[in-house]
């Protein structure tokens, strides 16, 4: 396995991508709303780097089952979120196709918020499919499969404090 980002690498930008949020969205009390699972310790980091009143919620989408190959078919719960009326911020671990950010773009869109931007701490150029605008992003990185800070393999690695790339030793 090999290091891609490091903690305070992470750390770093997380600090940023919360100034950010906390400048744009000064009185508006927006509501980030996380992709289970792997937005959970991206999203617990970023929601203390906040610094103006925000609420939280979550969707769960899917399009990898186990392995390492997207699906292509993206699936999801979004239990009861409504966002009419609110300024909401999507919350996304990682981009790659970008599937999932233009169908959970569309369904929210269709719930009429305020103003709906995506933060993303990874994103993969090279495989970015739909058009789909990252209004905050983290880091462009290769198009290789990676676990840690939240991103699992098969349910491991989500507790790595860093971005790795595995290969097949680490199966
Ligand atoms: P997309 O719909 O953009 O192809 O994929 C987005 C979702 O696929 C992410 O939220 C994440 O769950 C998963 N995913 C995409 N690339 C990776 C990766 O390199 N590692 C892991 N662990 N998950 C990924």
């Amino acid at each position: 396995m090999k290091i891609l980002l490091t903690e305070e690498q992470i750390a770093e930008k997380v600090r940023s991508l919360g100034a950010q949020l906390s400048g744009d969205y000064r009185g508006k009390n927006p509501v980030l709303i996380g992709c289970l699972k792997g937005c959970v310790v991206f999203l617990a980091d970023l929601m203390r780097q906040i610094t103006i009143p925000h609420s939280i919620d979550f969707v769960r989408t899917s399009s990898y089952g186990k392995g390492r190959v997207s699906t292509g078919t993206v699936r999801s719960e979004m239990f009861d979120l409504n966002v009419r009326g609110r300024h909401a911020v999507i919350v996304e671990d990682i981009v790659d196709t970008g599937l999932t950010l233009g169908y959970l773009t569309d369904a929210l869109t269709r719930q009429e918020p305020l103003s709906l931007k995506v933060c993303a701490l990874l994103v993969k150029p090279e495989a970015y499919l739909a058009p789909v605008t990252i209004d905050y992003k983290g880091f462009d990185i290769p198009g290789d499969f990676v676990v840690g800070y939240g991103l699992d393999w098969g349910e491991r690695y989500r507790d790595l404090p860093h971005v790795a790339v595995v290969d097949e030793q680490d199966a």
